[in-house]
């Protein structure tokens, strides 16, 4: 299979990029320059340079700069910075240079500490701590030339790959499946050129194809494009390139179009090249629409945006794959100063709109929220819409409420206000929610909220517990991917159990994995069941301390408890034994679901399907006593 050389798409690209753009690039640059967004960071520094700073700052003293520490016998301990906590459970081992937290548990050196308190990368602890120890990082340039000189072969690697794709999808018989799915999901092909979707297809097409242009499979490895055994990470997907805001491709995310497969999506690893939750999904499309318009449409899901795009609403961008996080609100930044917000429909969509609109709170910029109705998400109202897409949008978006008072709407949500009691209810989330804006906007949101209720204004004042919470700069209580930091553990259920011990012992994967499929799991165990088993699948017993860090922070927070902590048998037996307990569990979920059907369609007199239904029942009775009887 050959592409043919003169692939020119990357033309306008390089152009866009070097033209003036019509906003102040340069002011934002300079004003983000400590925000060193993916495409600026330069290299990984070599671990001689951390070791060589590290030998040079004393953590004690960079610790004491954020929080007032006490000795005790040789060690010092403080209340802890990264949870609210009112007496001291934060410990510094200054002969160690580590910490520890016994009410988080969180813990490291002084470059996961910077990390944490500076809500930076280890690249960024790196440089403020270098600066601090005066070890100039530039002196280190063979190695990290060899970094640097590998990262742009990453890069050039991935653009390889997203033409690949795109050749493979419109321009072979073997992406005949990849155009079925666009077609059913009415994305033409003018409009997938745009965002470069591609396919990849069964087998080893990609790695022939790297063998027949003599480049490296180990490039393509560290990509995350093949898999050990040199079959291709994507086969039998549509694959969808994530760019950074110049259209340089860091990763890929892709879709199944195989029925039968469990994992609807998959996504490229964390590399050099790609810092999850520092991408803004489309924002290479989108960023002269957002000038324009003076805001950029924000959204869920990478399919969302590229629907809305299809319809000529092409200022859509999406966080992609994340809930918001600080990096992505600081990159859009750079572009406006307003983001409208259309998120899902649903609970968690509504949730993750109110928590964006503080975090863009939180760095001065204004939101809007619309809601679809009629439909679970922007892409399926936009589809529903047909040729009428564009008025309807026009006419969702018109009366979208600010983020402030989105969220005061969702506070009463459900309140009578003629009820006296609910009255207080009400403005007692109203109070919470405005608390959690920064200290500026506080007194003009109680104003505007005492309005929008028409109750006394004692009712509104902060409370004095409240005055110390949220509000204030610095207490900003969203974790480094966007997701508030809940230090208490969830309950312990047979899913969460599994989860734990896979944690601590991946291998067990190779004998889970055939026993159970991700949708036996409960819903909140499903994600962090299938990141990790694609981690794992990626590489290996190794893989998940690697890829940690790019895991949503809640998910994190689990794995470590559970390295900290491991659950108290940790062995295949076990892990099997959990498996059939889920499978089982999975099975009587459904048998009861369907006598309940059962006895609808009985009552509907609908003959045939109580039939059918009384066969799935009686199958899966069988089933359930078999295993049971085993077990
Ligand atoms: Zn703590």
């Amino acid at each position: 299979m050959a592409i043919p050389e003169a692939v020119s798409r990357w033309g306008w690209i390089s152009t866009s990029a070097n033209s003036a753009p019509p906003f102040s690039f340069t002011q934002a640059m300079a004003r983000d320059a400590m925000a060193d967004h993916n495409s600026q960071v330069p290299t990984p520094a070599s671990d001689d340079a951390f070791a060589e700073v590290k030998a040079k700052v004393d953590l004690v003293k960079v610790v004491q700069e954020h929080v007032r520490l006490t000795k005790r016998n040789k060690d010092f301990w403080g209340l802890c910075p990264f949870h609210q906590e009112d007496s001291p459970s934060f410990k510094v081992n200054p002969q160690m240079q580590s910490w520890y937290c016994f009410g988080c548990e969180r813990s490291g050196d002084v470059f996961t500490f910077v990390e944490l308190i500076e809500k930076t990368d280890k690249r960024g602890a790196l440089q403020m701590l270098a600066e601090r120890a005066g070890v100039e990082l530039r002196k280190l340039s063979p190695e990290q030339k060899e970094r640097s000189d590998s990262r742009k072969r990453l890069l050039a690697m991935l653009k390889l790959a997203a033409q690949f794709y795109e050749y493979v999808l419109w321009s072979t018989p073997a992406g005949e499946p990849g155009r079925r799915l666009l077609a059913t999901r009415q994305v033409n092909e003018d409009n997938a050129r745009r965002f470069q979707l591609g396919y990849a297809p069964a087998g080893r097409g990609f790695a022939e194809y790297l063998r027949a242009k003599k480049r490296s499979l180990a490039d393509a490895q560290e990509g995350g494009l093949l898999r050990r055994d040199g079959t291709d990470f994507f086969a039998e997907r549509l694959v969808i390139p994530i760019r950074d805001e110049r259209g340089q491709p860091l990763a890929f995310t892709a879709r199944t179009v195989r029925a039968d497969e469990q994992r609807k999506y998959i996504n490229s690893p964390e590399t050099p090249a790609y810092v999850k939750g520092r991408v803004i999904f489309g924002l290479d499309l989108a960023r002269d629409e957002v000038a324009r318009r003076g805001h950029a449409i924000l959204m869920e899901g990478q399919f969302d945006v590229i629907t809305a795009h299809g319809a000529g609403i092409q200022n859509a961008v999406a966080s992609s794959g994340t809930a918001l996080t600080d990096d992505q609100v600081r990159l859009l930044k750079r572009f406006t100063d307003e983001l409208l917000l259309v998120f899902d429909a649903d609970r968690a969509g509504r949730q993750a709109a109110q928590k964006a609109v503080l975090l863009a709170a939180a760095h001065q910029m204004r939101t809007r929220v619309a809601t679809v109705t009629g439909a679970k998400d922007p892409d399926e109202f936009l589809r529903a819409a047909g040729a009428d897409a564009a008025k309807q949008w026009e006419e969702l978006t018109a009366k979208a409420p600010s983020g402030f008072e989105f969220g005061m709407e969702e506070a009463a949500a459900g309140l009578n206000l003629s009820n006296a009691n609910h009255v207080e209810l009400a403005a007692r989330k109203l109070r919470e929610w405005i608390a959690q804006f920064p200290a500026a906007l506080q007194e003009d949101y109680r104003e505007r909220a005492k309005r929008w209720m028409g109750v006394s204004g004692h009712l509104l004042a902060a409370e004095p517990d409240e005055k110390r919470s949220p509000g204030r700069p610095g207490a900003y209580k969203v974790g480094k991917n966007g997701l508030e930091t809940s230090p208490a553990g969830k309950k312990m259920t047979v899913g969460r159990y599994l989860l734990q011990l896979l944690a601590v012992r991946p291998v067990a994967f190779d004998l889970v994995r055939t026993k159970i499929t991700p949708d036996e799991l409960d819903e909140e165990d499903r994600g962090i069941y299938e990141r990790m088993l694609e981690t794992y699948e990626r590489g290996g017993v190794s893989g998940l301390e690697k890829e940690l860090a790019g895991y949503p922070a809640e998910e994190q927070d689990l794995i470590r408890r559970a390295w900290a902590a491991p659950p108290p048998s940790v062995d295949d037996e076990v892990a099997v034994e959990l498996a059939e307990r889920i499978t089982l569990d999975h099975m009587r979920g459904r048998h009861s679901g369907i006598i309940r059907e059962l006895s609808e369609a009985e009552r509907g007199k609908d003959s045939e399907r109580v039939a059918r239904l009384e066969a799935e029942a009686r199958e899966l009775g069988h089933a359930i006593d078999e295993m049971e009887r085993r077990g």
